[in-house]
């Protein structure tokens, strides 16, 4: 597998000639050159060339690329630049989702910061007691690792202070989005000085990331990782059809794989509208993302399909644009793209971490030639099977495992995802197996629960209380039964 770096459509990046070009082209002091050699490290990781030019510019960064890919050492070279040994001040904070994380973090900067003496460097997480490391801020530390919560306590207390900070680090953040962190990390990155550098690991990008960005950072500039696929791991189909029936065949190829979840990739608005059409009229329950959404549905959309709540999104390339779930079992090309790399960026959602999975085009007779090209481009002969084979798996409709409640409250309430894992599991007897992701949102909470379990949530939840109070809480229909349109009150999550 080889990693291709590939720049965002709206953001500069660094050159991918310099993936595998050795540290000693950056500008890095002469001692933290000789240590990486010490190291073993000896060149630049795809995600180092990539970010490190830009990070030790002083810019403020958006990084992606999988596990294991060195986004440590990436950020950790660039706060060690930012650093003044002789002020006794806390100059960097990064911040982690778990404890297990920051402390390999912390193990892993100590080791890039073997050069610099007398440098310190702490971890707060939870699970230890505040004393000690009270104690321990009081003596100096010039970089904090830790975890939002037991950070967080610190500032609150005022044993920490960030007044010296000048790097900022969110590792991980999608990690820490997905635990309900968001507003820890807010309070945090508010108590920091203005003037910063501030940089954003991740190994995907779900939409609390550009909120994140738009909120704290400064003209970020991204640099992706996107993985080459392994070819065993997305097994590619390719089905020739009649323009009458590629709608169909969509719905000839859910039935036969059965993915829980499928991504179908449109060329046009239109097909979406109608593609959307002919799976809700068959049962599925399918949602569409388009540009014509407003934020908030978009959001609604995009919950829904994540927590595993739809079964089949619809979407034009421009609509799915950042949008990355951690679990898609297939990916449908309506129609051939003409453009071999969307293709490319196209089947490479699915098939992710340890899951196979399926990537699946309808060509028609005269895409014959857009087929080729991406042939040409993957270096490998398409497999070709006919419509004919697809059988239903099942006589029961596809159905996704979970459904969603929305609960109409969200972080203007001071509603947290524990408040309500709480009151559906002590208050109202479910297993936390049962329930799913929980999302908060400024005026809205979306839970997923067992899609057996979801009337009997949504009564216990609407005759229950959550944080003292009332609340109104509905299913969200993804059946097509009931208009789609979403009748919450408008969000306000852009005004701060
Ligand atoms: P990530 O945070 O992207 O999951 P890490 O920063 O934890 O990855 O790095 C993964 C491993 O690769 C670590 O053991 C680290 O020591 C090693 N490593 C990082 N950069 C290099 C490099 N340039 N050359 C050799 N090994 C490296
Ligand atoms: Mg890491």
């Amino acid at each position: 597998m080889t990693d291709q770096h590939i720049p965002t459509p709206d953001s500069p990046c660094a050159d991918t000639a310099s993936a595998g070009a050795p540290f000693d082209q950056l500008p890095l002091a002469p001692a933290v050159l000789a240590n990486l050699r010490q190291l073993g490290y000896l060149n630049m990781t795809p995600i180092q060339a990539a970010s490190l030019p830009i990070a030790l510019a002083g810019h403020d960064l958006i990084a992606q690329a999988k596990t294991g890919s060195g986004k440590t050492a990436a950020f950790g070279l660039t706060l060690l630049t930012n650093l003044n040994v002789r002020f006794f001040g806390v100059q960097a904070l990064v911040m982690c989702p778990t404890r297990e994380l920051a402390d390999q973090v912390a193990q892993e900067l100590r080791r890039l910061a073997r050069s610099v003496e007398n440098i310190k460097i702490l971890t707060l997480v939870g699970g230890s007691t505040m004393r000690p490391q009270m104690a321990s801020l009081e003596h100096g530390a010039h970089i904090v690792v830790g975890t939002p919560g037991r950070i967080m306590d610190h500032l609150q207390r005022g044993s920490l202070n960030l007044d010296g900070l000048n790097t900022l680090v969110l590792d991980e953040a999608d990690r820490m989005l997905d635990m309900g962190f968001y507003d820890d990390i807010a309070f945090i990155a508010r108590q920091c000085p203005a003037q910063r550098q501030t940089l954003l690991f991740s190994a995907t990008y779900p939409e609390g990331i550009g909120e994140l960005s738009r909120r704290f950072m400064r003209q970020p500039q991204e640099v992706k990782l996107l993985e080459r696929h392994e070819n065993d791991k997305i097994r590619q189909r390719f089905y020739e059809v009649s323009k009458e029936e590629r709608l169909q065949a969509v719905a000839l190829l859910l039935n036969h794989y059965r993915p829980v979840s499928t991504l179908a990739f449109c060329n046009t608005r239109q097909q979406c509208r109608d593609l959307l059409q002919v799976l809700r009229d068959q049962g599925f329950h399918a949602l569409a993302l388009h540009g014509e959404l407003e934020q908030r549905e978009r959001d609604q959309v995009l919950v829904q399909f994540a927590n595993r709540s739809c079964s089949v999104l619809v979407a034009t390339d421009v609509a799915a644009r950042g949008l990355d779930i951690a679990q898609l079992e297939a990916v449908i090309n309506v129609d051939v793209t003409p453009d071999p790399e969307v293709y490319i960026h196209r089947i490479g959602r699915t098939g992710r971490a340890d899951q196979d999975g399926w990537a699946l085009s309808l060509a028609s007779a005269n895409q014959m030639r857009r087929v080729a090209n991406i042939v040409q481009e993957l270096g490998s002969e398409p497999e070709w099977h006919p419509l004919s084979e697809l059988q239903a798996a099942s006589d029961e409709p596809l159905v996704p495992p979970m459904a969603t409640l929305q609960i109409l409250g969200g972080r203007k309430e001071k509603i947290r995802p524990g408040d309500v894992l709480g009151a559906l599991t002590s208050g109202a007897g479910f297993t936390s197996a049962q329930i799913g992701k929980i999302t908060v949102t400024d005026m809205s909470t979306y839970v997923a629960v067992e899609q057996g379990i979801a009337h009997e949530a949504q009564r216990r939840l609407a005759t229950g209380k959550l944080k003292g109070k009332t609340i109104k809480v509905r299913i969200m229909d993804v059946s097509g039964d009931s208009p789609p349109r979403e009748t919450a009150p408008a969000s306000s999550r852009r005004k701060h």
